[in-house]
Order: C-alpha cells, then structure tokens, then sequence
C-alpha cells in the first residue's frame, strides 16, 4: 500500500546558526488517526491478522494511547472489529471516545489485572477469532514496518532522532540503518524516566546498538508527564516551524535535539533527520496548558 510521508528541509534560525541541516520524515502524515509509527507497527500485524482469517484485533493501551486509536481506525478500515483493554478506572476523554467512534469495545481494567494481558486475552469470548496486538504494538512485526522507514528515505544522513516509547521503531530504524550498512547514528530519546531499557529492547530484535545513542536526559519527569520549559519550546517550534508537535514524544526530541545543537554537539555541516512519529491527538490532552500569547 502506498503511504505519504514526504522527507522536508526544516527551516529554523537555530539551523542557520550553528551550521546543521535538518530533515523531518513526516509519518505524521501518513493518516490522521492512524498515525505515524502507529502505522508501520500496525501494518505487518494486521496482515497477519487477516491471514489467519481473524475477526476481531485485541490490545491494550493507557487513557490516551495513540496506539489503541490507531487500532480502532485501522480495524474500521479493514473491517476487523477491535477491543482495548484500558488500563486504569473508567474516565473518558477525545481520545478513548474516537476509539469508540471508529467502533472500538473498550474494557477498562485495574492496574494489576493490566498487568496480566494473556489473561485478560484469554478470559475473552470466541478465542480463535481474536487476535492479539501487544501494548502499543509492539513486536517483531513492528520492526519490519519501522525498518521500511529507512528504505524510504532519498539520501543517506548523519544523524537520524527519534522517540521511544518501547524502543520497536528505535529497533526498526536500527534494522534499516545496518541492512543499508549506513554510518548513520540513531540518536534515540526514551520519553520516561530510566529509559536505559530501551537498549536492551533493540538488542532483543537482534539489531546492533553500536550506532545507536541514547538521550536519556529529556523525559521531563516520566511519561507523559511536561514541564513549563517544554511546552513553551513546543509553542515556539510550531509557530516557528509551522510543523506541530506535542509534548509526549515528539516535543521531547526536539527539545533534546535543539538542546544538543546549541552545546555544539554537531559537527559543521551535520545532516539529521527528524522522525516524526506522529500522534497529534495527544495534543488533546494538554492544550489548555499550553501560554496565552
Ligand atoms: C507510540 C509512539 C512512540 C513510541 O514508539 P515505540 O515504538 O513504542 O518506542 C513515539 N512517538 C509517537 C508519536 C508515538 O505515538
């Protein structure tokens, strides 16, 4: 299936300044809801899915999981019925009610029961007809979609940043990166606190991490979780940039990237690329922090 996800110059006086050049992957434009690396995890599943004759997609997800909405409209799409279990007591908000619009059974349950996701797979009805799709989609079928990524791009770059959440698409880039034999870093951002697992996570697709870099100073006090400093970086990105991001993933790498450009991290002349891994609906939930102007 064809996808957009054009490679942009991104145009910012920090650039100028110290001399670096920055692409942005915009997967944030692959679909609205079905967005961004959400896509490339889902694409390899749903498959699958499809070839096993499977009726109905089963996953798991938080409040405001841009996974369990991506699930809902994929299964829309592909006319699989989906069900999220939520973790946590009952709440509503855009988020979970979307995944309702687009026809998703949500199951919320405790913390602790959350834990246990085979069990509150197999506690379902009609088993043979569900499929399971990991927390926010994660596996090895994730990774051959994420690695595509790289197979996409027009020229080879001496950086490449992204988000990490589970660390799949960090290990679907590495993937990509070594099967090109690039030289490129993967400079890759864990949006919660001790992200140092991540590495561990890439390594257990089998992909080397020698190229791959960790930033393990930017989650802004866990996941989901802002701080005043963010969200105003977040302001100024956008109206500068006109390319919107949000505070969960995508503010956070570029937070650590313009961070890392301002102590001269980059050599002259530096190409990086930006993934934006999309999920613009997470915006929902903090836009009423965000400065008057
Ligand atoms: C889910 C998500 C991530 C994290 O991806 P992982 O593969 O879990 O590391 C990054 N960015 C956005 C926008 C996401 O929605």
């Amino acid at each position: 299936m064809h996808i957009y996800s054009p490679e942009q110059k991104v145009e910012h006086p920090l650039y100028k300044q110290h001399r670096v050049e920055v692409f942005m992957k915009r997967d944030d434009m692959i679909h609205p809801f079905i967005s961004g690396n959400k896509w490339r995890k889902l694409k390899y599943n749903l498959q699958k899915a499809q070839q096993e004759n499977k009726k109905v997609v089963v996953t798991f997800g938080g409040a405001w999981s841009n996974h369990l909405l991506a699930t809902a409209c994929a299964g829309a799409t592909f006319n699989l019925k989906t069900i999220g279990f939520v973790r946590g007591e009952e709440v509503r908000n855009p988020v979970l009610d979307m995944c309702r619009l687009f026809g998703m059974k949500l199951l919320f349950v405790s913390r602790e029961e959350y834990k246990d996701k085979d069990a509150l797979f197999y506690q379902l009805e009609n088993k043979d007809d569900n499929f399971l799709i990991n927390e926010g989609g994660s596996g090895l079928e994730a990774t051959w979609g994420c690695k595509e990524l790289i197979s996409e791009l027009k020229q080879e770059y001496d950086h490449i940043f992204c988000a990490a959440g589970t660390g799949t698409t960090a290990a679907g880039i590495a993937i990509g990166i070594n099967d090109h034999k690039w030289k490129t870093l993967l400079h890759v951002v864990p949006v919660l606190k001790n992200g140092e697992f991540i590495l561990d996570e890439i390594k257990k697709f089998n992909a080397s991490t020698d190229q791959t870099i960790l930033h393990l100073d930017y989650h802004f006090g866990g996941y989901a979780k802002t701080k005043p400093d963010l969200l105003a970086f977040v302001q100024e990105f956008v109206a500068s940039t006109a390319i919107m991001i949000e505070p969960t993933y995508t503010g956070k790498v570029a937070y650590a990237l313009h961070d890392l450009i301002k102590k001269g991290y980059f050599t002259e002349n530096s190409r990086i690329l930006f993934i934006h891994t999309g999920g613009l609906t997470g915006l929902l939930g903090h836009l009423d922090k965000f400065k008057k102007g």
